[in-house]
């Protein structure tokens, strides 16, 4: 479980400028066994929060608390996997090494026979003396998801994790992602800027909005992991309802 109490966060201001706080009394509970997904309008402090919780944020300008299973967010205590927008892998490490990384920096055992199957599940095993330079985006993609659930984090925090990929694969990679996530049901916060990936992933609809960033609502949503559900009225509907709410902010502020 993650929660999160009366956070806000600043920016250190650069010379002259004024602290620029980001986050403001954000308060959440991500009960355990759940996706959590963050939309809201580019800038309003979806990567901010995430990286709140992951611990990289400069604690002086934190305030409130943060919490993952009722202990104060410690890196070396709880295992956070973190999958930043641009993948994370390193272009001088092969897939393999870079899919076995997470582990090795933590000092956790690999257990083989998981290693072998995560990678074919992943459509991997030939491709894992690449290096990241040699795959396409869909299979960084896949290398990045096999260091993850490799890792068997406490909690999963993704940025965008499929942003960067065209439509029909990030829809290929949204299944392999479910698919992957329900044989371990980690409780997972992961940000995205597409609706309809945040109705088909997340449990649970985190809508940010901006100046300064915080909760607009907070959403339970019974149509998320079904692929049958994505084309009904009652999903189409709920997308177009959010859509409309983050277009209104975009509007209302004339900032984002
Ligand atoms: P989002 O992920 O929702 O697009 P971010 O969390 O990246 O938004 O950014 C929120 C706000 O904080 C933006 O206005 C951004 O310009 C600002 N910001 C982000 N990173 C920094 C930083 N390192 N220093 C100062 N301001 C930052
Ligand atoms: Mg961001």
């Amino acid at each position: 479980m993650i929660e999160v109490k009366h956070l806000s966060f600043a920016y250190a201001g650069q010379g002259e400028k004024a602290p620029f706080l980001t986050l403001e009394d954000v308060s959440l509970t991500v009960p355990k066994g759940t996706v959590c997904a963050i939309i809201g309008p580019s800038g309003c402090g979806k990567s901010t929060l995430l990286k709140a919780i992951a611990g990289l944020l400069p604690v002086h300008g934190l305030k409130g608390s943060l919490t993952i299973d009722g202990a104060a967010v410690d890196p070396k205590k709880k295992c956070i996997g973190f999958m930043p927008q641009s993948y994370g892998l390193l272009p001088w490490r092969t897939a393999e090494e870079n899919i076995r990384l997470g582990c090795k920096i933590r000092h956790k055992n690999i257990e083989e026979a998981s290693f072998k199957a995560l990678c074919e599940k992943l459509g991997l095993l030939d491709l894992l003396k690449r290096y990241p330079g040699e795959l396409s985006g869909g299979q960084q993609q896949r290398v990045s998801l096999a260091r993850m659930f490799l890792l068997k984090p406490d909690v999963l925090l993704m940025d965008e994790p499929f942003s960067a990929l065209d439509a029909i694969t990030r829809e290929e990679m949204q299944e392999v992602f479910l698919h992957l996530w329900q044989q371990s049901r980690v409780t997972t916060m992961l940000v995205t800027h597409y609706v309809e990936e945040a109705l088909y992933l997340g449990g649970k609809i985190l809508l940010m909005q901006p100046n300064p960033g915080r909760i607009a609502e907070f959403l339970d949503n019974p149509l998320a992991g079904d692929d049958a559900k994505r084309d009904t009225p009652a999903f189409t509907a709920m997308e177009r309802e959010l859509r409309r709410k983050i277009q209104a902010m975009r509007g209302g502020n004339g900032h984002a």
